[in-house]
């Protein structure tokens, strides 16, 4: 089968490896579609993992069960439609029990084998019992391939926990950011303000939702949010580029009372200063949000079958395997795109 295997950030390579031998109580999957995530192309990130099949957004067909296990939200039979998570929790340690799941031992071991774009992967028992979800009927593999950054977004907010009629801000309009709005809207945020420096992507947040978007490239973000919002701020900020930088220009544009998210990673080596009064008698709170468990992956699901998150609205370009590489560089690239995926 044929796998894209990155070395570097800048060698990946379309190698072809034997089909996964399926153990008692996994499943095998054909995949039909796989997302390219903007995790994947933060070099740092991804080159500390490297050599990798990179990809961990699959949706596709089983083809082959184990066993006949039944998961915890349905079972399965071979032909069956799915996505899996590439990380399952035991729900049985500490955190599992209070919820979260991303510091789970076994969340942390669980990986789909070998990777997302690979013709076929293997399930692994965990992962098939304790996060595969069916794909309902009218849902297609492309809509299966968010469930995952949805399920990001979903969590994110979750311990945000919006209020209604919160001014959002947020920064950094990739598909995240996009995805960010549309559920802020769902979960009753009152104005929501985009920015970001691509005119395709500041478009894009105005069709999904955002009442304003501060183009950066022109404007002072600080100053432009200022005057949209008569001082205010604003009531939560969601920071997406992975820099401190961002997260310090997000501090900067919280209000008083409000909360800024930091919904991905800064670089490995940075450090964040800030003065600790700013935050303190302003009552400002910084929330993290690492990747998410299989409690978000079945709300995200609902959210697609819903329509408020579709592939229609978000996929904008689509390759075949062969073209992984430029796929990804796309993604890199940040510009006039949201989602690629990788089909099948
Ligand atoms: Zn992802
Ligand atoms: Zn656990």
């Amino acid at each position: 089968m044929k796998v894209a295997k990155l070395y570097s950030f800048n060698d990946i390579r379309i190698e072809d490896i034997p089909i996964p031998e399926v153990g008692a109580r996994d499943a095998l999957l054909k995949t039909r579609a796989c997302g390219i995530c903007s995790g994947d192309v933060m070099p740092w990130y991804i080159e500390k993992k490297a050599p990798l099949v990179i990809g961990h957004e699959p949706a596709g067909e089983i083809v082959e069960l184990g066993s006949s296990l039944v998961t915890r939200h349905s079972s399965l039979s071979v032909g069956d439609r799915v996505f899996t998570h590439h990380h399952a929790p035991c729900f049985t340690c500490r955190f599992c029990k209070r919820g979260d799941y991303v510091q789970c031992e076994t969340w942390k071991k669980t990986r789909i084998i070998p990777g997302g774009v690979s013709e076929y992967i293997l399930i692994p028992q965990t992962n098939l019992e304790n996060d595969t979800l069916n794909l309902p009927d009218g849902l297609s593999y492309e809509d299966g391939t968010l469930i995952e950054p949805t399920a990001c977004v979903v969590k994110a907010l979750r311990r945000a926990n919006i209020r209604h009629g919160d001014t959002v801000l947020v920064i950094g309009l990739g598909v995240m950011g996009q995805i960010n709005i549309l559920l802020a809207r769902k979960y009753g945020a009152g104005k929501i303000i985009g920015t970001d420096m691509v005119t395709f992507r500041m478009e894009k947040a105005k069709e999904f939702g955002a009442d304003d978007v501060i183009d950066v490239s022109k404007n002072n973000l600080v100053d432009s949010l200022k005057e949209l919002t008569n001082g205010a701020m604003a009531d939560l900020v969601i920071v997406g580029p992975n820099s401190a930088d961002a997260m310090k220009q997000g501090i900067d544009c919280t209000g008083a009372g409000g909360k800024v998210l930091f919904f991905t990673p800064s670089k490995p080596d940075e450090q964040l200063t800030i003065n600790p009064n700013k935050l303190y008698f302003k009552d400002i709170n910084i929330i993290t949000s690492y990747s998410c468990g299989p409690n978000d992956t079945a709300d995200a699901l609902e959210l697609i079958q819903n329509g408020i998150v579709r592939a229609e609205k978000l996929i904008t370009h689509r390759f075949p395997i062969e073209k992984t590489a430029e796929a990804f560089r796309l993604t890199a690239e940040a510009k006039d795109s949201l989602k690629s995926v990788i089909i099948f």
